[in-house]
């Protein structure tokens, strides 16, 4: 009998382990582990858990329909779960394990031991990439070390895609039969546990026949224009498949294909190039995070920086978490983000650095909160995007680029709609007022003033840079 463990994978299209475990015409069976401690432990946001859990639901009707049966275990945590999978291989006489390799330490470490046991008696395990494009350490520079510099490894990706690029499995060889759906309870008792609006969920389609149908209208619809307004908030620009891609409803190399063939449209193909860009960032930064395993523990990737005094305002986080900082962009990025579950890059970027830049507050705060609201929680784009905005981590914003929230603002939402849309208080305002509310002296309403100024910022952040390194 042979196993596919499914885990951050919950598909069926371009999946090699499913493809390679079905192709003997043996019998198969699948798995699935859940682990609500690990997500308590990481403050998974519940509208992120409850995402993969209706993804999970629909995986294990697609699977039973097609003849494989999934079963679905609850391991509490990584630690449970080494026993449950042991256990699980014992029971059903299994001899080879399929499934895709995840990077973070502790998913290692729990692969590891997983590894340990079923290889003393003999089980085959057989790990697959399809997970990212490029596999963590197929990269390296000249003198064999890791890339920390975005430029340089994306020259070096796209040679790599270009010679090897991720094959397509073939279809799988489903069984003739139909199959069962173990542990679907222990799915529905998951979701009736999670404390979780109506609202935010409405937004969002779990599964995988969701997020294929959203790359198509995608690449079909936007894509061209992503170069050009991939920026501007408002807009329904970028693809919002981060979460598809992060809980593996997409496969990347699925998105990677569509964004090339709609490259053969003349119009399409700037914005198809810069789309293929960012899934090279999301490549980066999982690399990243796999060869410099420290950074899972809350280390800055530059050391110095562990030097510098954060600063500990709770009202001033409270202000920022509850989107009244009293910059508009700001705090509409916040409702944003609280609200739907998602936040725009480029205002994860300005509220990122106004937190640890204009506030001065140490980015693990920021990445934390991020990851109990965000929908797309990842570890790796998460901590990259918090550490490159600190100017803590690889390829950092310098430390001494500090973002002006108003200059932001008038050139990324220069007529105020989308501000209007979540700071509801300012929707009366002009296109040049809603900038700068307390510029207003009839302003209603309890909209409050500017928590800092943004005069003096960057002279701050920078002496306190210089403090650290020159400490160091
Ligand atoms: P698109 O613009 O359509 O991009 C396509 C895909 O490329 C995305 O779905 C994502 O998988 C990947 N991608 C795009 N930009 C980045 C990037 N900078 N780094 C890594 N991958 C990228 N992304 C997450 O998936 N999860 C997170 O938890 C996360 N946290 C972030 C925190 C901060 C402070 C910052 C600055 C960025 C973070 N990002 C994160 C990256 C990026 O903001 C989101 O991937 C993107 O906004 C998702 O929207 P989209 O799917 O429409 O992206």
């Amino acid at each position: 009998m042979r196993l596919i463990w499914f885990r951050n994978d919950l598909r069926c299209h371009s999946h090699t382990p499913l493809q390679r475990a079905l192709a003997a015409g043996e019998p198969v069976i699948a798995l699935y582990v859940l682990c609500p401690g690990q997500w308590d432990r990481h403050g998974v946001a519940p509208l992120r858990r409850w995402y993969v859990l209706e993804s999970l639901l629909e995986l294990g009707h697609t699977l039973a329909s097609r003849g494989v049966d999934l079963h679905v275990i609850d391991g509490g945590d990584f630690e449970g779960t080494v026993g449950v999978v042991t256990d699980f291989v014992r029971q059903h006489n299994i001899t080879d394990v399929f499934c895709n390799r995840e990077y973070p330490l502790n998913e290692l470490n729990r692969d590891r031991a997983v590894a340990r046991e079923l290889e003393a008696e003999g089980v085959r395990i057989h790990g697959f990439d399809d997970g990212v494009l490029v596999p963590p350490r197929s990269l390296n520079t000249g003198k064999g070390t890791p890339y920390t510099v975005f430029t340089a490894y994306k020259r070096r990706w796209d040679q790599w895609m270009e010679e090897y690029g991720p094959q397509v499995p073939e279809a799988p060889r489903w069984p003739r039969r139909r199959g069962r759906f173990v542990g679907h309870d222990t799915v529905d008792g998951a979701l009736s546990a999670l404390s979780l609006g109506q609202a935010p969920r409405a937004l969002w389609l779990p599964g995988e026949d969701a997020a294929v149908r959203r790359l198509k209208v995608f690449v079909e619809e936007h894509i061209g224009d992503y170069k050009r307004l991939r920026d501007v908030p408002a807009e329904t620009a970028t693809s919002e498949l981060s979460v598809a891609l992060s809980a593996g409803t997409l496969a990347p190399a699925e998105a990677w294909r569509a964004a090339r063939m709609a490259m053969r449209d003349p119009a399409a193909r700037e914005g198809a190039v810069t789309w293929i860009g960012e899934l090279a960032w999301r490549d980066f930064y999982r690399q990243i995070l796999h060869r410099f395993p420290a950074l899972a523990k809350g280390a800055p990737f530059r050391p110095e920086t562990r030097l510098l005094r954060w600063n500990d305002n709770e009202a001033h986080f409270a202000a920022w978490c509850n989107g009244r900082t009293g910059y508009p962009l700001v705090d509409a990025a916040m409702r944003q983000l609280v609200s739907t579950g998602w936040m725009h890059n480029r205002l994860r970027m300005l509220t990122a650095m106004f937190l640890t830049k204009h506030l001065f507050i140490d980015w693990r705060r920021g990445e934390r909160f991020f990851m109990q609201h965000l929908i797309d929680g990842d570890f790796a784009a998460n901590n990259g995007g918090w550490q490159w905005s600190a100017s803590t981590g690889t390829d950092a914003a310098p430390y001494f680029r500090v973002f002006s929230p108003v200059r932001q603002s008038r050139r990324f939402d220069p007529e105020g709609r989308f501000i209007a849309r979540y700071v509801t208080e300012l929707a009366e305002l002009d296109n040049n007022a809603i900038h700068e509310p307390w510029k207003q002296p009839l302003l209603t309403g309890d909209y409050p003033p500017p928590l800092v100024p943004h005069e003096g910022v960057k002279q701050r952040v920078e002496a306190a840079f210089r403090a650290a390194r020159d400490a160091w």
